[in-house]
């Protein structure tokens, strides 16, 4: 993420922006966005260790649990958890600087339309953050569809 927003300009792609590789190599683009246009570049991805910061006991399902499991299902694994497109998550930027936590202003049936600008392996997970209101604690299925 920090490359395409090196590149874009901005925190959060609009429709014909392209994220870029960290070789700075057009990945995907933006071609459509039904929903408000919020979305996050900034936040890690859910992890074990973040859940334990906010409470939970034994295990919690997550972001980082679920790219691992996806890529071995393919043969592949990544030696680090890259910084998500954290697709509908909402988190506002104050002037000051401070980040928060806000529910989603995107609703049920909104997209986003993404182009493939090389071949690739893409890894989506329905983030199951319910400690925080990202999901508006009530973290749902997330529906793709490649074309
Ligand atoms: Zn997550």
């Amino acid at each position: 993420m920090e490359h395409s927003r090196a590149s874009m300009l901005r925190l959060i792609p609009r429709v014909g922006d392209t994220l870029t590789t960290n070789r700075r190599r057009a990945i995907l683009t933006f071609v459509a966005d039904t929903s408000p246009g919020i979305h996050d570049t900034l936040i890690a991805a859910c992890d074990i260790h973040r859940y334990r910061q906010l409470g939970a006991v034994g295990h919690h399902d997550n972001c980082t649990h679920n790219l691992a499991h996806a890529l071995e299902t393919v043969g592949l694994s990544a030696t680090v958890t890259p910084t998500p497109l954290n697709l509908f998550m909402n988190v506002p930027v104050a002037d000051n600087g401070e980040l928060d936590f806000k529910p989603p202003v995107s609703e049920a049936g909104q997209y986003v339309a993404l182009r493939a600008e090389m071949d690739l392996v893409i890894v989506f997970s329905a983030c199951p953050q319910d400690m925080v209101p990202v999901n508006d604690m009530r973290p749902t299925d997330a529906h793709f569809l490649i074309a």
